[in-house]
């Protein structure tokens, strides 16, 4: 018995790329991997009808050969015949192809056998629950009449059989239901012939269609079957693309890998760039057109040391971290693969830290107003110290809870926690407000909601709270977010505009936000004593913003010098490591304390 399995390159046009039989050959990794009973079915059908040939053409492009006389030898490229078969829900006999006006000038339909194949008759392939998948062909090498009343009911019956082993091959876990390509064990099975074969190197490639979380969302919208739909669109344009002689398998819902034929040199950028664009154009599934965001990422493995190694999970690496590249594609690195698995590590991490322990806690930095020298208001900064990782600072777990989705709970916890400890300074006569980072995940009509329930809850007055949003945040919004912030203005909340001369905003357009305080980004103003460049920006920052109306607070004033020249500028506020660094909330009351006494003292101003 002789049986292969091939993904063919689709013939697109009837005389294009159609490949010549000499140039055909058996897979390696064809003979690890058949439809469950397509040996006998074949056998069985070959027998009763007296053909040289089976195959088993399925509608993602897989094919499964079976050859009564020489040794297993698929095409790498479909005739168009098999592939119109796959397609067709009927059945045909074609009694000569080569009488055929539709064959007659494409090139000879060779199967794995050289001899050249006259004889022709499908029957199309279902599922048990009636869904279309492919077709079961015979072939013979001499033309004949046509097929007889017991030839049809022989093929419609091998046909059937064929259908239950692809459901079977599914059930087992060996193809996808709904692509129907081969799955991971096949993959491996593929790599490890490679192995046996004398082969030092493959090249792995992963194709991510789309991340989890937008494919998630869009089966949440659209439902499976449109799912279904559009994975099987994704895998013919991926077929399509393929390099001859190589298997497509599916490692994932969204997700395919291949080891590629050449261990050398196997794909120029030119054609990594091509399957990029394939994938990159919208998908016209059900007449809903959709675009993906795919990543595509490819490994250089050494295949003798495959135990042990994992390289799939490195080549899907190598294909998430493309997905965020502009080209789409990506070679394997072991310190991006190393920054996801603590990337990985640290989302979970952080995800158990806000719901049930007690690894984050808060910093207070004081504001402090320059012409009474008065702390009107401490800024929270959120704060995490990780059991075994220790302190894991902000600049690393704030864009990380940003891009893991977890901002909206980071957010939560940090108003919760902030208001309340406001609340218990208040209640201890301190007389300070509280400013708040929100952050981009937070701008919705619910951001309004929430600051009144839980200035509600602690009895805090909202007018004693400040929420600040980058200018990068301010300037990606629009009517809605005006909206939004007006609702905080209502409320009696203030709003400032942080980080203000990082983003490329000009004050005029955020002045249609209503916001109420500027705070000029502390890059300019730590290197004001160095040059006189910057100091000559966040004066001139500073009296502009002031005349449109906002107050104004200069962040990172760390020495004495510079403190002195904010003072000589139109400026409201400073805050920075020179009046004091971020505080323990433990600590907030004695400095309040002290720093009341030492100005009483010194109306010079200042720490
Ligand atoms: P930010 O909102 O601009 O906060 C000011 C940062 O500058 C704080 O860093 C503070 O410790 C630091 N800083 C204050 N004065 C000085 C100074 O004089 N010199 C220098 N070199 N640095 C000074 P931190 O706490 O590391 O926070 C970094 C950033 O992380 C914050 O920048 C903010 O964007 C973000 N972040 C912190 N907590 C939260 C939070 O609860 N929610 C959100 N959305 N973002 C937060
Ligand atoms: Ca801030
Ligand atoms: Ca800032």
């Amino acid at each position: 018995m002789h049986t292969t399995v091939e993904h063919a390159l689709e013939a697109t046009a009837l005389d294009g790329a159609f490949a010549a039989s000499d140039d055909t050959g058996p897979l390696a990794a064809g003979d690890h991997y058949t439809v469950p009973g397509f040996d006998s079915v074949a056998h069985l059908a070959a027998a009763s009808l007296g053909v040289a040939m089976v195959a088993l053409v399925l509608d993602s492009g897989s094919a499964y050969w079976y050859s009564r006389d020489a040794g297993p030898r698929a095409p790498h490229v479909l005739h168009p015949l098999y592939l119109e078969a796959a397609r067709r829900g009927a059945g045909q006999v074609l009694p000569d192809i080569a009488a055929d006006a539709r064959y007659r000038d494409t090139p000879p339909l060779t199967g794995p056998s050289p001899t050249t194949l006259r004889f022709f008759a499908c029957e199309p392939v279902f599922t048990l629950s009636g869904r279309h998948v492919g077709a079961l062909c015979v072939m013979d090498h001499a033309p004949r009449s046509g097929l007889d009343e017991a030839g049809l009911a022989a093929l419609r019956n091998a046909a059937r059989l064929a259908g239950a082993g692809v459901v079977l091959g599914s059930y087992l876990g060996r193809t996808d239901p709904v692509t129907q390509l081969p799955h991971r064990s096949a993959f491996f099975e593929d790599l490890r012939s490679r192995h046996k074969n004398g082969a030092q190197r493959a090249w792995l490639i992963a194709i991510e269609v789309a991340p989890v979380e937008r494919f998630n969302a869009f089966v949440r919208a659209m439902g499976f079957p449109y799912a279904d739909e559009l994975m099987r669109a994704v895998a013919a344009r991926v077929l399509d693309w393929m390099p001859p002689r190589t298997n497509l398998y599916q490692v994932g819902v969204t997700r395919f890998a291949a080891v590629l034929p050449d261990g050398d040199k196997p794909l120029e950028t030119t054609q990594l760039d091509a399957l990029v664009a394939r994938l990159r154009t919208p998908f016209d599934c059900l007449d809903i057109p959709l675009t993906l965001q795919p990543g595509i990422g490819l490994l250089d493995l050494d295949v003798r040391q495959l135990d042990g190694a994992d390289p799939l999970r490195q080549v899907m690496s190598a294909s998430y971290a493309a997905q965020r590249n502009p080209r789409g594609w990506a070679l394997y690195e072991r310190s991006q693969d190393e920054r996801h698995q603590q990337e990985f590590f640290l989302v979970t991490e952080l995800a158990a830290a806000l719901t049930e322990r007690t690894e984050l806690y808060l910093h207070y930095q004081p504001r402090v107003r320059l012409s009474d020298g008065r702390c009107i208001a401490m800024e929270a900064l959120a704060r995490w110290r990780h059991p075994t990782l220790g302190e894991v600072p902000p600049g690393q777990f704030v864009p990380l809870a940003e891009r893991a989705g977890l901002m909206r709970s980071l957010t939560g916890w940090v108003l919760d926690h902030g208001v309340a400890q406001l609340a218990a300074w208040r209640r201890a006569g301190c007389d300070v407000g509280l400013s708040l980072n929100i952050s981009n995940a937070d701008f919705d009509a619910d951001l309004v909601t929430r600051l009144q329930d839980v200035a509600t809850r602690y009895g805090v007055d909202p007018g004693t709270l400040e929420l600040e949003f980058t200018e990068t945040t301010l300037m990606a919004h629009n009517d809605a977010t005006r909206r939004h912030l007006a609702a905080v203005r209502e409320l009696g909340a203030g709003i400032a505009i942080d980080d203000f001369g990082t983003g490329y905003s000009n004050l005029a357009s955020l002045r249609q936000m209503p916001a109420t305080c500027l705070k000029i980004d502390q890059s300019f103003v730590r290197a004001m004593d160095a040059s006189r460049h910057d100091a000559a920006i966040v004066r001139s920052t500073a009296a502009l913003a002031h005349d449109l109306g906002f107050r104004v607070v200069v962040e990172g004033v760390e020495t004495r010098r510079i403190y002195d020249a904010v003072r000589r500028m139109d400026c409201d506020e400073v805050q920075g490591y020179f009046v004091s660094r971020p505080l323990p909330a433990a600590a907030v009351p004695p400095w309040l304390e002290r720093t009341a006494e030492w100005h009483q003292r010194d109306d010079e101003g200042g720490p």
